[in-house]
């Protein structure tokens, strides 16, 4: 599956939002929202208000930038969550958390979503026992997700599982720091996630 592949920060700044697309870095006084104000590019003279279609836009960008999503991708997660009962923009937000890359992420095998979507491509993970090597899968309740054998005493494994060791893990996830087994507690909440989205402007935006 394709897949953006430029400098990551660069989405950060037109989105004017801190994504946390580089891990470590992301907290760190290196980010590049913290050193750098303002858009990427030449700077122009500054518009007054942004149109409504314009915020829209925006919100649906800053959601899809930060699950690593192509147009085409989140595209498709909104039709079908739009066919489901409820609230689409909650049930858009719930189906990309359960993305298994997500959830490695979550679970801190890995440092960012890029780097968790590598290790459930290149085979290092395990669901309830068997190796999954989608990215996009949806874990369900009681889902088991560990690392292989060989992958629990990986450098860049065990260094983020250090890294997110203090801030622990989201409430609908648990994680066993001596086996490093993850699993699904319950459905995640609003709140888990991580940036301030007004989800309401993306359901307006594909509505139009
Ligand atoms: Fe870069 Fe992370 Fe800061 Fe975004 S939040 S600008 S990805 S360091």
């Amino acid at each position: 599956m394709a897949r953006y592949i430029g400098p990551v920060c660069r989405l950060c700044r037109r989105e004017k939002n801190k994504l946390f697309l580089k891990g470590d870095r992301c907290y760190s006084a290196k980010c590049a929202i913290e050193k750098k104000k303002g858009p990427p590019g030449v700077a122009l003279p500054r518009k007054k208000n942004m149109s409504e279609f314009g915020q829209q836009l925006r919100e649906k960008q800053k959601v899809k930038r930060h699950y690593g999503l192509l147009e085409k991708q989140f595209r498709l997660y909104f039709e079908k969550c739009a066919r489901m009962e409820g609230d689409t923009g909650a049930l858009l937000l719930n189906t990309l958390e359960k993305r298994l890359d997500n959830v490695v992420y979550r679970l801190g095998f890995a440092s960012s979503r890029s780097a968790s979507r590598q290790l459930v491509r290149h085979n290092n993970i395990l669901v309830n026992g068997k190796r999954v090597n989608i990215p996009s899968t949806q874990v369900r309740l009681n889902d088991q997700i560990a690392l292989t054998p060989d992958m629990k005493e990986n450098a860049a494994v065990v260094a983020s599982l250090q890294s997110k060791a203090s801030s622990g893990t989201k409430p609908w996830l648990d994680l066993n720091p001596e086996t490093k087994v993850g699993s699904v507690l319950k459905e995640p909440a609003r709140e888990d996630v991580d940036i301030e989205i007004e989800e309401n402007l993306i359901v307006e935006l594909y509505s139009r």
